[in-house]
Formats: structure tokens, sequence, C-alpha cells
């Protein structure tokens, strides 16, 4: 449940109301002020308050005694000026509070971003309500090989169905633990009325970092949009990013023009090494740039190239070996120019060779097999050793 119907009541009595004001108000935002904006199952993120807009950008940029605007286009083009050139103090002088509600291991990587104000409810001083969080079924997804932090194939059937199952059936054990040790029912009367409840600050230690808790977040537009560039992002996780998109809808309403010109020049935009941009201007030159040859390790680049099948990985003597393949395949994420394939399979001495016309055969990847000298091979890595 993500409000109860008093909660709703509040807001709609908040909502209900409005105040003369000579600040300046954004008609769009204000439309949705107060008002829950879900995110995942039980979350929501709403916007409580804030602070400028487009023009107080504007008129802090030019340090102007009225509202500093001048046409719509001069406007834009000094924000997008701004953004550019990261001349970013005009931002900060915009503000935002948002009430948030999310799982705890969102808060815990939210919390990271220091340069805000935290209020976050109490759960020595409150009882937390009975709502975690349990991945909708597209999200639930196996651990990346390529990406340490990340996932990939997305869970399906009977393995999805064990995981949901385990999820909840921890998570509800865990509550019903709390409510016994605090010896409440979901009424706050005592489940026995003969014991203690134990203190709040104490009862809580059992749950998981699945459970919701709440906070207030006000930060200011400038590191809004640096925690957004982060958390919008796709490396970002899944559960903070759909937070984070929905903030950046309502960064949108609130100022549409700081809203474009940061897709244009942050989120949408690349940074470019030294090297890459010598690149580049060379290309654009007209010139033919040959990158220097990416070497892959035989085991792990053929993996990521495609070439090592599970089923081949199972041909391996021992459980080490294939842990040992797999954990170099995961650092090889990206294909490999050339594979150079030390042939040292003490076990499987064809091992090399097939990976290496696999690899060829798949990607018409120049390759070179060279048997392993002894000095590469040693006790540990006797059975599995390739560069
Ligand atoms: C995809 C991803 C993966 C991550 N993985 C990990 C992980 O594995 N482990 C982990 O611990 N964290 C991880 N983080 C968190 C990350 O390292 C940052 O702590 C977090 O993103 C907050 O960033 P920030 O410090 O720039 O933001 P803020 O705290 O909001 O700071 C904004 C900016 O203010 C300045 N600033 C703020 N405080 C200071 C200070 N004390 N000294 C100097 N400058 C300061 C810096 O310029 C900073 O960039 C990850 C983050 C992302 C996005």
């Amino acid at each position: 449940m993500r409000l109860t119907p008093e909660q709703q009541d509040e807001v709609a009595a908040q909502r209900g109301e409005a105040r003369p004001t000579r600040r300046a108000t954004v008609p769009a935002l204000e439309e949705i002020l107060y008002e829950p904006l879900p995110v995942l199952d039980h979350g929501f993120i709403r916007v409580i308050d804030y602070m400028g807009e487009d023009a107080a950008i504007v008129q802090a940029a030019r340090v102007s005694y009225g509202r500093g605007t001048r046409r719509v286009s001069e406007d834009q083009g000094l924000i997008n000026y701004l953004m550019r050139h990261r001349h970013t103090t005009p931002f900060e002088m915009c503000e935002i509070k948002y009430h948030v509600k999310l799982p705890i291991f969102v808060a815990r990587q939210w919390i990271r971003h220091r340069t805000a104000n935290v209020n976050e409810y109490s759960a020595r001083y409150s009882i937390l309500d009975n709502e975690f969080y349990v991945p909708a079924p597209e999200h639930l997804a196996a651990q990346a090989t390529t990406n340490r932090q990340g996932r990939e194939e997305v869970l399906e059937g009977a393995a999805a169905q064990r995981v949901l199952d385990l999820l909840r059936r921890d998570a509800e054990r865990a509550y019903a633990g709390y409510a016994e040790l605090l010896n409440e029912d979901a009424t706050g009367t005592p489940i026995d009325p003969a014991l203690p409840g134990l203190a709040r600050e104490l009862a809580r230690i059992n749950l998981t970092l699945g459970f919701y808790t709440q906070w207030y977040w006000k930060t200011d537009l400038h590191n809004l949009m640096h925690f957004l560039s982060l958390r919008a992002d796709p490396h970002a996780q899944y559960e903070i990013r759909a937070y984070a998109e929905a903030m950046l809808a309502t960064l949108a309403r609130w100022v549409p023009m700081t809203h474009a010109a940061f897709l244009e020049y942050r989120m949408n935009a690349a940074l470019m090494s030294a090297k890459g941009l010598a690149v580049v201007r060379r290309l654009l030159a007209g010139e033919t740039v040959m990158l220097p040859p990416r070497v892959a390790r035989a085991d792990g680049g053929a993996r990521a190239a495609g070439a090592v099948t599970e089923p081949m990985l199972r041909r391996l003597p021992s459980r080490r070996h294939r842990r040992r393949v797999r954990f170099r395949a995961s650092r090889e994420s990206r294909p490999p120019h050339h594979l150079i394939i030390l042939v040292g399979y003490r076990h499987e001495p064809n091992f090399g060779h097939s990976l290496g016309r696999q690899a060829q055969a798949l990607h018409r990847l120049p390759c070179v097999l060279r048997d392993a000298p002894k000095s590469a091979l040693s006790m540990r890595d006797r059975g599995v050793s390739s560069f």
C-alpha cells in the first residue's frame, strides 16, 4: 500500500489549499505538487516544495535586479551556455524538496550523495510498515558474467518463481519476527499482554534490505542533476534508476529549458579521452586510422566473443578449471581483435585449438596458436593456462 486513506486525505487537503505569493511558481510543477508518483511496487516520489525556475538561473547568471528574463530563445541560449561550460553556480539558486518512499537497499545507494539535506523516517520512534520490495518478473535477472555489478538474462518459469517465493517468504518471516519482538499487532494491540515489547530501535534489526523506508530529500538543481546523471544512467542499478527517471520527469516540468540543456550536454553527451579525440580528428581529416590490436586471453576473449559455450566448459576436467575460465571470461567484456591461444590444457590438449578454431570461424578473428612454454604454467595453472 502506498498511502493509507488518512494519508490520501492529508495530501488532498494540502493540494486543495492555495496561497497568493509574489514568488515565481511553475504551473506544470504545481499541477503535481504533493502528489505521490508511483515507483517500484510500493514506493513513490512526491515534490513537496521548490524554489526558483529557469528564469531564476538566468537572473542569477546576470545578477539582475528584475527577473532577468529576455526572450525565450536568449534564455535557452544562456542556459545552454552555462551547462556546456560547467558554469554551475547559477543552477544552485534553485532548490527542490522530495518526499521519497524507497527500499532500504536503494536508500543505501542514494545516501552516498552527500550534497543534499535528508531527514529519514525514524524506526527508533515509529513502527515500519509491512512493505517490502519484490522485483517485477521482467527485472528478475541472473548475475551478469561480463559485469560483476550487473544483471543479464531474465529468469523465467520455475527459476523465477523459486526466487520470488524465497524473497516473499523471508520478508514475511522477518516482519512476523519484528511484530513478535515489538509484541504488537497491526492495530498496536499487545500480542501477549503479559510480555514487554522490545524497544523499536532493536526490534528492527532483523528486517531485510528490501523493506521500505521514507525520507524528505532536499537539494539544489546543480546537485540534483549530478545525482540524475549518475542514477538515471544505464549503469545504475535498475531500482534506483526507476526513482531517478521519475525525478527526471519532474525536472522537465519544473525547469524545461534546463532539462533540455541537461539532456543535450550531460545525459546524452559523451566525454572523450585525449587519445579518442585525436583519432576522431584524424578520421575527420580523411585518414584511415588503424587501432592498435587488442589482444585477448584465449579463454576469456574467446568466450566474450561468443566462442566458448557452456557445453565446451563442461568438457574441462574440474569445477576449479571451469571457475577459472568463467572468471577470466567475465573480465573480457569486449570481443578481441586478435586471439593468442596458449595451448596448455594438460587434461584437454585440444581444448585451446578448438577454442581458436571456433573463434576464428565465428568471428573471422586473426588467431595464433602457440604451445605453452613450461615456464608459463605454474603448478596452480597447469590445468588451464592461456593469455
Ligand atoms: C554505477 C555506480 C556504481 C557505484 N559503485 C559503488 C561501489 O561499488 N562502492 C561504493 O562505495 N560506492 C559506489 N558508488 C557510489 C559512488 O562512488 C559515489 O559515492 C556516489 O555516486 C556519490 O557521488 P558523488 O560523491 O559525486 O556525489 P555527492 O556526494 O552528491 O557529491 C557531489 C560532488 O560534490 C563533491 N564532494 C562532495 N563531498 C565531497 C568531499 N567530502 N570531498 C570532496 N568532494 C566532495 C564532489 O565533487 C562530488 O562529485 C557507485 C555509484 C554509481 C553511480
